[in-house]
């Protein structure tokens, strides 16, 4: 009985520092940082640099048409060799073209039950502009976010108790096939967002979706959309501190539109690193002369220390 109360009393102070002996149901008990087993130093910003160029030799990738296939394909392939369990998500829907079938791809580490619950959603979209008269191969708008998710998808292995809390997702039909309206553009987030609320109780649901868009400018500037809440800017902000990556990132004047918005809405907190300030945006122009494996780096080295330190702890 004495041992039971000590127990229960050092489960409670344990409980309160790291959140061991809590039955949680939105994560295993490995969801906890570890300082002496860290996984963000780790990201390779040249390995993203080279699954950005495979995805851009697939050529302009717009959602429906079989070049998104192909890269599909080439995502589940390397998803997979770096243990990943990949589930399509594939749903049809009206646009202004026609109906196309959108399919989002997810991937989870050490299980192939995608129900279950994790603490965090981090997202890329993998399709790329439909233009009827420019080749568009999105370099940098698609393919650097996407590639560098893969290799996420490699770090975080390397530590597999950190990797079941954290869900991959690759968003179909971010870009609007027309102009970007309340129904064209974030088709996949917005199907997404809305299987959360209808399938998951609140405490089942992710604390928090980072989105990842746009980071591969040699010229960065990471801006996050001035509705981000504040809690998730000053967790970001003290990661780029701790990385001593400050100066790439700072506030948008305006939201924008991007696979983080439909969550918000839904009520999951969610964030968006985005560096819309692009020269070759929606143009011929976004090749892979646009991609600096540096920009990657220090994009993606805060948002994982953003995640393992700030976003994946109880
Ligand atoms: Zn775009």
């Amino acid at each position: 009985m004495r041992f039971g109360l000590a127990l229960a009393f050092f489960c409670l102070l344990a409980a309160f520092f790291t959140g061991a002996c809590q039955p949680d149901g939105a994560g295993p008990a490995g969801c906890r940082y570890d300082p002496s087993n860290v996984v963000w130093s780790h990201f390779s910003g040249e390995r993203a640099h080279q699954h950005c160029a495979a995805l851009v030799e697939f050529g302009p990738r717009p959602a429906g048409s079989p070049a998104l296939e192909r890269a599909r394909g080439y995502l589940e392939a390397q998803l997979k060799s770096a243990g990943w369990t990949v589930e399509r998500q594939a749903f049809t829907e009206p646009t202004p073209l026609r109906p196309i079938e959108f399919v989002n791809v997810r991937a989870r580490f050490g299980t192939n039950d995608f129900k279950k619950p994790v603490r965090v959603i981090l997202g890329s979209h993998y399709d790329t502009k439909y233009f009827p008269n420019i080749r568009f191969t999105g370099a940098n708008d698609g393919g650097s976010s996407s590639g560098a998710l893969l290799e996420i998808a490699r770090v975080l292995a390397l530590r597999p108790a950190l990797a079941q809390c954290i869900e991959l997702v690759f968003f179909d039909g971010e870009e609007a096939v027309e102009d970007y309206t309340a129904t064209d553009g974030i088709y996949g987030s917005r199907f997404y967002a809305r299987e959360i609320t209808r399938r998951q109780k609140p405490a089942e649901r992710p604390r928090a979706v980072v989105i990842l868009d746009m980071i591969g400018d040699p010229d960065l500037h990471v801006r996050i959309p001035s509705d981000t809440p504040r809690g998730l800017a000053e967790w970001l902000f003290a990661a780029a501190q701790e990385a001593g990556t400050s100066s790439y990132f700072g506030w948008a004047s305006t939201p924008i539109t991007d696979d983080h918005a439909p969550f918000q809405r839904e009520g999951v907190p969610a964030i968006d690193l985005i560096d819309l300030d692009f020269q070759s945006w929606h143009t011929s122009g976004d090749t892979m002369e646009q991609i600096s494996p540096q920009s990657l780096e220090t994009v993606v080295r805060t948002a994982l220390l953003l995640v393992e330190r700030h976003l994946v702890a109880p």
